[in-house]
């Protein structure tokens, strides 16, 4: 089980990855909200523990941006201030559960095992579509039974049709979830990366799923 520690603070970072480590889980850790989201968005993990008061970008900005992007690791957050306000801001925007510090360390892990399994169970859960199979732990698609080979980019973009299926993307939308710019400029990029996606999923299946809708976008459609 892999946790991802967005701490700043080297003292309580160390004590949590010396901690956890000594429960089993393989631990890495970044010391400020963009390395934070760099990492979650590059890596794997079981779940994510996100301080708030961050340099760079704050614990919720962080959180608020990964799921943007799609990324649904559970999120812990661990906050100092012991401000209402914040707990229900973060989850608002996609933390799973919060703990305010200082904390109790039995707790804490109480906390992560609890977020990792119901992590597994519905943020983890398998998207299939037509004879599409998606598994958003692993980051890996197949067509047909086959593993389709993508570059993270490409799975980023597939994950999201795969979330939004039947339902026209425009490039707009795109930009924003896929890529997290906005749409400025920015077509031409969505369009060679759908076409890199159709080569892989499309090309040598009779039935296509990724369609253009003219004058929106596209759409992961089976007819
Ligand atoms: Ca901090």
């Amino acid at each position: 089980m892999r946790i991802l520690v967005v701490e700043d603070e080297k003292k309580v970072s160390t004590f949590i990855q010396r901690g956890l480590g000594e429960e089993g889980f393989s631990v890495d850790v970044a010391f400020d909200g963009e390395e934070g989201v760099d990492k979650a968005e590059n890596q794997t993990f079981d779940l994510i523990l996100m301080d708030i008061m961050l340099p760079k970008k704050d614990g919720l900005a962080a959180i608020k941006e990964l799921r943007d992007k799609q990324i649904m690791t559970p999120v812990l957050c661990l906050t100092a201030r012991d401000s209402v306000d914040d707990k229900v801001t973060g989850l608002d925007i996609g933390a799973d559960d919060y703990l305010a510090k200082p904390f109790a360390f039995a707790e804490l892990v109480a906390r992560c095992r609890a977020l990792i399994r119901r992590g597994s169970k519905d943020r983890g859960a398998e998207i299939f579509f037509a004879d599409l199979r998606l598994d958003p732990v692993a980051h890996k698609v197949w067509r047909s039974g086959n593993e389709i080979d993508l570059t993270s980019k490409e799975y980023a973009l597939m994950e999201y049709f795969m979330r939004h299926p039947n339902q026209p993307l425009t490039r707009a939308m795109i930009a924003e979830n896929v890529w997290d710019y906005t749409f400025d400029s920015f077509t031409n990029i969505i369009d060679v990366y759908v076409n890199y996606l159709r080569n892989k999923i499309d090309r040598d299946y009779d039935k296509k799923l990724i369609h253009t809708v003219r004058g929106q976008g596209y759409m992961l459609k089976e007819l």
